[in-house]
């Protein structure tokens, strides 16, 4: 008997639907339309794939309401913030529907041959293994780019965000791209494991926890197939003495609390200069206390739940283990099933769970450090590599360090985030590959020489 899949919603606890996963035999029967499907797909003019891109815009546009509410409902993300993820997907579109036909073009390269150029062709079907935490943008910025370049796509998504993934297929399949170009696969882990090594699927683009990435990059890696990996992060927000409050306070607290802190990207190390401390503590404790907590479908909900009761459990044994090393509790730290209080955490030190491991939620670290070179020795004392924000009203020096940080990105009185037209991708732990701009659109073509004597 075929196994099932029960989407339920975080904050009422109901189940929303139940699915079943797809037979071997239906999913066989994706891969060779898949496949089938390339064939024709790479050999239509890029022009046809950009016109495309628009209608996905224009679908996500008309339904942005339904798609919002239909996240907020599978994951818990205040309705707000899933509409405004749906926008940054229609600004994805638009971004790859004006550029992309220029990215691709043949790069020519003067050599001795009369004529000589790089060609950048579609690998094939590329499987994405996507997440939960933002369920359209996350894998619209993988297949936007990805089908336009001339791939086709098959979808595993996170299986609490099911709705969200056949969703997301009806939109291709509704506005024009050809059968097999994108779909979904309800599948359980053994049936990717196949995928993966099957000889129709030429690369896989996952992203999600550390623990997957190295058991998927394993299989990968076994059949020699190229891999993108964007895993967890644990990105650091210095806040040096001469920063200014006022002005980026706000920004702070969206970089650790937007999403309900699950973001990869998320600020999850404040790290705060001795002289600016107890200012920094009292402005973001004051902003942080005034979050509106409630109904994800609420409009004026700041804060809903975590996508699942055990993502809190998880949460609270990290949150419980630095108390024991002995952290404190400054502010919050209450939790009802799916729902963690946003909480703030002082007299954190460099043994402790919230401080060496990812924590995805509402929970900010806070540590107190005697001067700047100090700050950044912290900073990149973890094994994720994602990104590191820094506020300062010395520019200057804070570009001083581009050169030292081993992250993936380097944001100045900015928080870490993605935009459709700078690259985005990580550094050690938070893995390897690029997605979005040029370098998202490249991620998955044969970079072909071709040389005319
Ligand atoms: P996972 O990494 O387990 O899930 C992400 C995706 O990978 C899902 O589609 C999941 O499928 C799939 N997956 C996981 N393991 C395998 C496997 N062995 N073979 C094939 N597919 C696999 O994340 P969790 O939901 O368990 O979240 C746990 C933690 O991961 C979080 O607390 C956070 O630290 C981190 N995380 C980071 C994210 C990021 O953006 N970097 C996003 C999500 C989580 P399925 O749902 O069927 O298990």
């Amino acid at each position: 008997m075929a196994k099932e899949i029960k989407t339920k919603n975080p904050y009422t606890n109901k189940t929303i639907e139940t699915y079943r996963y797809f037979t071997s035999e239906e999913v066989s029967e994706i891969l060779l339309q898949a496949d089938k499907t390339f064939q024709i797909w790479k050999i239509k003019p890029i022009s046809t794939r950009t016109d495309l891109i628009e209608k996905v815009a224009d679908n996500l546009c008309d339904n942005r309401e339904h798609f919002a509410a239909l996240i907020s409902k599978e994951m818990g993300k205040p309705i707000t913030e899933s509409l405004a993820e749906i926008d940054k997907c229609i600004f994805l579109c638009d971004f790859y529907a004006k550029n992309s036909e220029a990215l691709l073009a043949d790069a020519l390269i003067e050599t001795d041959a009369q004529e000589s150029f790089i060609s950048y062709d579609p690998l094939g079907v590329i499987l994405a293994i996507m997440p939960w935490n933002f369920p359209f943008w996350q894998v619209l910025r993988f297949a936007i780019p990805t089908l336009t370049a001339g791939n086709t796509v098959i979808l595993k998504h996170a299986s609490n965000v099911t709705g969200c993934a056949l969703a997301i297929q009806e939109i291709f399949e509704n506005v024009g791209y050809p059968m097999g170009c994108f779909t979904t696969v309800l599948a359980d882990h053994n049936t990717v494991e196949e995928l993966i090594k099957n000889d129709l699927v030429k690369a896989v683009s996952l992203t999600g926890s550390e623990k997957a990435g190295k058991k998927v990059g394993e299989i990968a890696g076994s059949q020699l197939k190229k891999l993108v990996l964007e895993l967890g992060g644990n990105n650091a927000c210095i806040v040096l003495n001469d920063a200014d409050l006022d002005t980026h306070i706000d920004t702070m607290v969206k970089a650790r609390m937007l999403n309900t802190g699950q973001s990869c990207i998320a600020a999850k190390r404040f790290i705060v200069e001795a002289g600016i401390y107890e200012q920094f503590l009292e402005q973001f404790t004051e902003k942080v206390a005034n979050l509106r907590s409630g109904d994800p479908l609420e409009e004026d909900s700041q804060i809903g739940t975590l996508a699942r009761p055990d993502l809190a459990d998880i949460l609270e044994e990290q949150v419980k283990i630095s108390i024991e090393k002995g952290a404190n509790i400054h502010y919050g730290n209450e939790r009802n099933q799916a729902y963690y209080q946003p909480t703030i955490i002082t007299e954190v030190t460099t043994d402790m769970p919230v401080f060496t491991e990812e924590t995805f939620g509402p929970v900010a670290a806070i540590i107190k450090v005697d001067d700047k070179e100090e700050a950044y020795k912290l900073a990149s004392q973890t094994s994720f590599g994602l990104g590191t924000m820094i506020f300062t009203a010395d520019v200057e020096d804070a570009k001083k360090h581009i050169i030292h940080i081993e992250d993936g990105a380097f944001f100045i009185n900015e928080m870490v985030k993605s935009d459709p037209r700078l690259p985005f991708g990580g550094t050690k732990n938070s893995g390897y590959g690029r997605e979005l701009s040029k370098e998202g659109l490249l991620a998955f073509t044969n970079k072909k020489t071709v040389y005319i004597k």
